[in-house]
């Protein structure tokens, strides 16, 4: 396995609700010591959390705000966390804050990442919201924006289909593997979309290292391609 790694998605806080889960930075450090992985990027639905901990482990942790595009404040908070606490990409989630990936109130925030050169990642896997065919059409829109497809279809494998199908559309789509249910698509991708771009991702506390790490591990892929699966792939992320 490599060492090194870098986690293109993890949590810090408390998610309650059905979820019932939660860490701390000194939990997510911890896990990450454990598994090998020296880097992971941060988004919280309180995005004071993660600009705590960036700021407390600036070398282990780089951050992605995380607005609610309907709320009037959200371009604002984007911009002063890009430019004032350094956060480095976007995160959405059309599926928790109900939107459309092209609704209107989104598309000033994803102007401003393509104006910025940041990646926008956006959670993928649930209907009616969150669906790889509507990623692909704000895809489409900005070609110039790299959009990183958060669990790449997730646990049902028809979206899986779609999320590996919408990437190969797209090149400025990469597919982040956390929970996605079928190990062997994560093969797929890397031979269908393209080596460079999927990236590892954990999604920690929804899911442990030692699961994700395994998944990656028995997928069938080259030393090679784990290599930048597992590490390199991730970097044009931070
Ligand atoms: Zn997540």
């Amino acid at each position: 396995m490599v060492s090194r790694i870098i986690d293109a998605h993890a949590h810090v806080g408390r998610f309650g609700s059905w979820a019932n889960v939660s860490c701390t930075p000194e939990e997510l450090l911890e896990k990450m010591d454990a598994s090998g992985v020296e880097r992971a990027v941060l988004f919280a639905p309180d995005n004071s959390l993660v600009r705590k901990a960036v700021r407390m482990y600036p070398k282990r942790f780089v951050g992605y705000v995380w607005p609610n595009p309907h709320d009037s404040e959200a371009l604002s908070l984007v911009k002063e966390s890009v430019k004032r606490w350094g956060f480095k990409g976007i995160k959405l989630h059309p599926l928790v804050h109900a939107f459309l990936p092209t609704d209107e109130e989104v598309l000033p925030i994803v102007e401003f990442a393509e104006k910025e050169r940041i990646p926008v990642a956006i959670h993928s896997g649930h209907p009616p919201f969150s669906l790889p065919w509507s990623i692909g059409e704000l895809a489409e829109m900005y070609p110039e924006v790299r959009i990183v497809m958060l669990h790449m279809g997730h646990a049902h494998g028809v979206y899986i289909q779609a999320a590996i199908n919408t990437a190969k559309k797209y090149d400025n789509i990469i597919l982040e593997t956390s929970g996605v249910s079928m190990h062997s698509k994560i093969k797929e991708a890397v031979e269908k979309v393209g080596e460079g771009r999927v990236v590892f991702g954990s999604d920690y506390p929804f899911h442990d290292y030692s699961v994700e790490l395994r998944k990656v591990d028995v997928a069938g892929l080259t030393r090679r391609q784990k290599d930048l699966v597992l590490r390199e792939n991730a970097k044009m992320l931070l």
